[in-house]
């Protein structure tokens, strides 16, 4: 199977702009689309001399609502159009399933200009998938291109085992939607002849990443048969770390492997994608840490303690489980405290959910006293019956209460978090200097609250070396390598390397 090209789709308005594009990303694209159809109308009447302004082969596209395009003109308007643009030196054209038109294809043919036939379906991974691509390879003149929409992840597992079926077809195969975004890095997994990137900020096609974040962030060429597949699973995933980290530190030691977000409503149609893709490792997030063990063959003392899994491996055939958000909480501590100094310490932990149960556990286990204060107290009870801590409501309540329990204050809520930075769940707290203060919030690194401690005196940590110590053992799991992870590793990658995705 030939190796997957990665294909910029041009939509801006004017040609000049397209070409300026073009010129951007040459170096990290293998061919163009241009979607005449986002033309102006003065524009496309050029269309034919598009092909001349670049060295890279270019597919000629006008794509109609119903198939997702923004096409405005009759459908005999836009065959005139096809006609007359493919007077111009494309090395393809897209054409839909029901368009034909003869003396166009015969015309075609005679230049060599091969037919990409495509069909779009915006709702769903049709049941019939793998019976419209082989229909279409029927004929030898035509590259078959399916882009579909899985909705869910049973949606994305039909896609999986669609392509697995047509291993053996020459075929352009797309996931479109939040649900697709992995199909597209993957496409040299999927056997897809293309994979459609866009300009950032101008996406064609729902889940499109643009060029940088394909070619840098996920290696998307140097994917080939025996690259290893690690990822995350959770709802949402997209907003993660988690890529950004794992993929540097895969480069960093050029191992042929890429971590891949997968955004997961079921866990148990996940393992089966797991299983058929032989994913051999992921990282789990909100909300399937709990839901995930009942998939894993063995859990761990780590799992069995806090009721919750993080990370996941593939050993002898099987999925085991462990949690690395214990020690990656508890391991940067101890670069300000000896063990022997944690044993008489006395902690508050703010919140009472997933995280702050890891937390709870990691301080009881290293011998700290602590209070648990929460907005609903039910749960900061709950846990602290299951831990042997102490507990109360966050209010003056509680707060009154933590002058006992202050040499450590570990905020464990997502208040305070981007994009509700101004927020601060101690707000009527008021720091004495000697506190030390850990927010596990890394987005933005100095929150609110820290800031506050900062100024009367306290020393302040926040969530990123957790987020990076976590991931180190993890990557540990995975590779069997040491990560060259640094603390500033997932801020500096983002701001010099990485645009938004
Ligand atoms: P979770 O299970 O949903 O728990 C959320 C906690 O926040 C609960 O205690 C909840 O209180 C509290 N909370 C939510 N909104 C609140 C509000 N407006 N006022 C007061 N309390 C509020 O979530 P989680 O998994 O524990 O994650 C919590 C945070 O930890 C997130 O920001 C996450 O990014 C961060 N985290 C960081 C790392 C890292 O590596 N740095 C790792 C894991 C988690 P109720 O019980 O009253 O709802």
């Amino acid at each position: 199977m030939k190796k997957s090209q990665l294909c910029l789709v041009c939509t801006s308005k004017t040609i000049q702009e397209n070409i300026e594009n073009i010129e951007k990303y040459k170096d990290r694209i293998d061919c163009i689309e241009l979607r005449a159809d986002f033309l102006s109308p003065e524009e496309q009447s050029v269309l034919d001399k598009f092909p001349a302004f670049t060295n890279l082969p270019v597919i000629l596209t006008i794509r109609r609502k119903s198939d997702g395009g923004v096409f405005k003109g009759t459908e005999q308007e836009r065959r005139q159009l096809l006609k007359q643009g493919s007077r111009g030196d494309y090395a393809y054209i897209d054409l839909e399933t029901d368009f034909r038109d003869e003396e166009l294809e015969a015309s075609l043919k005679s230049r060599n200009i091969k037919i990409i036939r495509s069909f779009h379906d915006l709702e769903s991974v049709p049941g019939n998938l793998v019976k419209r691509v082989k229909k279409i390879a029927e004929n030898k003149n035509e590259i078959p291109k399916a882009a579909v929409t899985p909705k869910s992840t049973s949606d994305l597992l039909a896609f999986f085992e669609a392509c697995r079926e047509l291993s053996h077809t020459e075929k352009i195969i797309i996931g479109m939607g939040e649900f697709g975004v992995t199909t597209r890095i993957l496409a040299n997994k999927t056997g897809s002849m293309i994979s459609y990137c866009s300009v950032p900020g101008q996406s064609a096609a729902p889940g499109h990443l643009d060029p940088i974040t394909m070619t840098t962030l996920y290696r998307f060429h140097r994917i080939g048969k025996h690259t290893k597949i690690y990822g995350i699973i959770g709802n949402p995933i997209h907003h993660s770390s988690s890529p950004l980290i794992h993929n540097r530190g895969l480069r960093d030691l050029m191992i042929d492997a890429v971590y891949v977000p997968f955004l997961t409503d079921d866990v148990k149609s996940f393992f089966e994608i797991a299983n058929l893709l032989s994913i051999e490792g992921f990282s789990v997030t909100i909300p399937h840490k709990e839901e995930v063990i009942r998939h894993l063959k063995k859990t761990d003392q780590h799992i069995e303690a806090v009721g919750a899994c993080n990370t996941v491996v593939h050993r002898g055939n099987h999925y085991i489980g462990t949690n690395t958000d214990i020690e990656g909480f508890i391991s940067p501590l101890y670069t300000y405290f000896s063990p022997d100094e944690m044993k008489s310490m006395k902690a508050t932990v703010i919140g009472a959910g997933g995280a702050s149960r890891a937390c709870v556990y990691a301080l009881r286990k290293a011998g700290m006293t602590v209070l648990i204060l929460n907005r609903t107290p039910a749960k900061a009870k709950k846990l602290s019956e299951e831990f042997d801590t102490q507990w109360g409501p966050l209010d003056e309540t509680g707060f009154s209460r933590m002058k006992n329990f202050c040499d450590l204050i570990i905020q464990t809520t997502s208040v305070g978090m981007v994009p509700k930075s101004e927020q601060d769940p101690l707000a009527a707290y008021k720091f004495a200097g000697n506190e030390f203060v850990y927010d596990l919030i890394y987005n933005p690194k100095l929150t609110r609250l820290l800031e506050r401690a900062l100024s009367a005196g306290c020393k302040v940590l926040n969530g990123e070396e957790m987020l990076v110590a976590q991931a180190h053992l993890q990557f540990k799991l995975f590779t069997g390598r040491e990560s060259l992870f640094k603390n500033n590793y997932l801020s500096d990658f983002m701001r010099t390397e990485i645009p938004e995705m």
